[in-house]
């Protein structure tokens, strides 16, 4: 597949990010930086909906004023900043993706970046003050209070990665091109051991997070994906990874598979 031409001037304040230069010394990536979403705000129905707590419940009145409470409250304890580099991709095979910095993933990703001239790799945090709070919490007895933090902190941190989503969209867009949904390591195809490869390219102690020997994040409120850049015609970030996926007998299939043309 021919490569459009994908140097270019970092964008800086798209989707409401404030972008800085890497500071790194590595010339092959396309592009890369750090990002600050200062005004990431989780979806409070989102976060009600994953604990339980439903508005048109009378019975759950006191928890709906709290979770309205701690949305007010907590927001002030997010950092939510991502790093991330964009690279040409040099090689993909069925089990094996080979960037042109020579980072190598393993695993069977094909079906998800077989149509990616460049990938997006990239980490996204909110920091830990959010984590440690709900843990106090729920160690001292206040279970739902806890829990409710907990949860306004996964859908925070989802947010900020939909954030960097679209700034790397933006990137793409403005070369003609669009993306692929994000992927983490630790996802069907891409085992968590990938963790190693990505976290190597990246300079993620800028955002202060740490791989842990077991290779998940801390914070725990970190996400590490890639993303696909590719022809708008061949890529979008609405699929489903299961549509790509022909494995015959998954029972956690969450798409119907399609098979491409
Ligand atoms: S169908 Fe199953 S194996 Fe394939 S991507 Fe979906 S969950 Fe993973």
């Amino acid at each position: 597949m021919s490569k459009p031409n994908g140097a270019g001037a970092e964008a800086s304040g798209l989707n409401g990010a404030r972008a800085e230069a890497s500071g790194q010394t590595d010339t092959a990536a396309e592009t890369s930086g750090l990002l600050r979403f200062p005004d990431v705000v989780p979806d409070l129905d989102l976060v009600q909906r994953a604990v339980g707590i439903r508005a048109d419940r009378t019975e759950h009145g006191r928890w709906v004023a709290a979770a309205r409470e701690l949305a007010d409250t907590l927001p002030r304890l997010l950092r939510p900043r991502a790093v991330y580099r964009i690279d040409a991709v040099r090689t993909i095979e069925p089990a094996q993706l080979v960037l042109a910095s020579g980072t190598t993933f393993h695993g069977d990703i094909a079906g998800i970046l077989s149509d990616a001239c460049y990938v997006a790799s990239a980490v996204v945090t909110i920091g830990p003050a959010l984590e440690r709070l709900a843990r106090r919490w729920i160690r001292g007895g206040e279970a739902v209070r806890g829990s409710l933090a907990d949860a306004f902190a996964s859908e925070a941190v989802e947010a900020a990665a939909d954030r960097l989503q679209a700034h790397v969209r933006a990137w793409a867009q403005a070369r003609g091109l669009d993306i692929t949904p994000r992927y983490s390591p630790g996802y069907c195809g891409l085992d968590l051991h990938q963790q190693m490869p990505l976290f190597a390219g990246l300079p993620t102690e800028r955002i202060r997070v740490r791989l842990q020997p077991s290779c998940l994040m801390l914070p725990l409120k970190s996400i590490s994906c890639l993303i696909g850049i590719g022809p708008a015609d061949r890529v979008h970030p609405d699929v489903v990874p299961c549509q790509l996926c022909d494995h015959p007998d998954c029972m956690q299939r969450r798409a119907e598979f399609r098979r491409q043309k």
